[in-house]
């Protein structure tokens, strides 16, 4: 029954599975949330081969392998790349349940879907699915609860590393430990876990085209920017981009735009509200969550990816990490809008068919009619 039920249903099989209690799979034993998902990415590929490619990313401390899929449009064009990875923490299920989703969305609506269309022209999508296999797999066998990945320490006297502590974004210094059976235990040294080091050395090697990195955790229903590591905002002028803002309409005053970062964070926040009327905080992590380092968000920004965002996905702690099956797809259905909000305005700023328009209630802002904001590439 199972075996016919997934395929009928298409849907990320995750997803699928999330929704059926765990005792299926006693029944199953064949069946593991991480089987179907390295299953679903075959057949992802295979039923979308004109634009879907799967790609080994690296090892895990277990040695199983890392595929990251790739969503591109074939084009003579150069293109730019979006990255989203989900599932560095194994207990946030609803994470890589979003990915799958948002893989299935694309390749259901590209051709009908007017905003896919356009960003798909200028923009590959780089998809992580589960970052931290093992831990995933563990939270499902053993500790729902588990959020390291499964690396020994102290002659396997404890077990993990917050791999969001294990990146190279001023490591070890604040919101981490250097125990290691602490959840926040950051591991040996920056990047001293294959997890880590399989996704930033793909990241650094790709990151004059990368504009996005998105992250995707459970839960608190934030969108985070940089930093976590200080309180100090990132620099406007950041990387290879300068950015200025004019004010035009009624009012010609220069608005000085602190974050470009927030405001288009601000709109995802919109749009995805506008599906449900769920409701997400924005802004720098250190001001609004808490202050970290090590995070893969921080780090993705400090090598000069220009938008980089931590997503913690529903709820607000009524279940935590346990979400309600019933608020898979409702998630995942308003958490769309705002990544794709952040994708399409991506798209217009770096491949501008005409200037982007923003308007004075989208930003907030009560002196101007319309905000046109440039930025050139230097
Ligand atoms: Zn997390």
């Amino acid at each position: 029954w199972f075996a016919n039920f997934l395929p009928f249903y298409a849907l990320p099989l995750s997803l699928v599975m999330i929704n059926l209690s765990p005792s299926m799979f006693d029944a199953e034993p064949n069946l593991s949330a991480m089987t179907t998902i390295y299953q679903w990415m075959t057949q992802i590929q295979k039923s979308n081969s004109e634009l879907v490619t799967q790609h080994y990313l690296g090892k895990t401390t277990e040695n199983r392998t890392m595929y990251y899929l790739q969503i591109s449009q074939p084009s003579d064009k150069i293109k730019k790349i979006i990255w989203m990875d989900c599932g560095i923490h194994a207990r946030e299920w609803i994470s890589p349940a979003f990915c799958q989703w948002f893989v299935k969305e694309i390749l259901q609506n590209y051709r009908s879907d007017p905003k896919i269309r356009r960003f798909l022209q200028n923009l590959d999508l780089y998809i992580l699915p589960v970052l931290n296999i093992d831990g995933y797999i563990y939270s499902w066998e053993k500790d729902r609860l588990w959020r390291k990945n499964r690396s020994p320490h102290m002659n396997g006297t404890c077990y993990g590393t917050d791999l969001n502590r294990n990146f190279n974004s001023s490591w070890g210094s604040i919101g981490v430990s250097y125990n290691c059976s602490s959840e926040i235990f950051c591991g040996s040294g920056p990047e001293s876990e294959p997890e880590t080091r399989a996704v930033a050395q793909f990241i650094k090697k790709k990151k004059s085209d990368i504009l996005c990195y998105l992250t995707i955790h459970s839960y608190g229903q934030y969108i985070l920017t940089p930093y976590g590591s200080t309180t100090r905002p990132p620099n406007k002028n950041f990387g290879p981009l300068k950015i200025t803002a004019k004010c035009t309409g009624t009012d010609d005053n220069i608005i000085p735009v602190l974050n470009i970062q927030m405001h288009v964070a601000e709109m995802a926040a919109a749009a995805l509200m506008g599906k449900y009327g769920t409701s997400y905080k924005v802004g720098p992590t250190s001001l609004i969550l808490y202050s970290n380092s090590g995070s893969s968000r921080d780090w993705a920004h400090m090598i000069g990816i220009p938008f980089s965002y931590t997503f913690e996905l529903r709820d607000k702690g009524t279940h935590g990490f346990v979400l309600p099956p019933d608020q898979i797809q409702p998630t995942c259905e308003e958490t769309m809008l705002a990544v794709t909000t952040i994708i399409d305005y991506v798209d217009q700023k770096y491949f501008p068919g005409g200037a982007v328009m923003l308007t004075a209630s989208s930003l907030g802002l009560s002196l101007c009619l319309s905000v046109v904001l440039t930025w050139t590439v230097s």
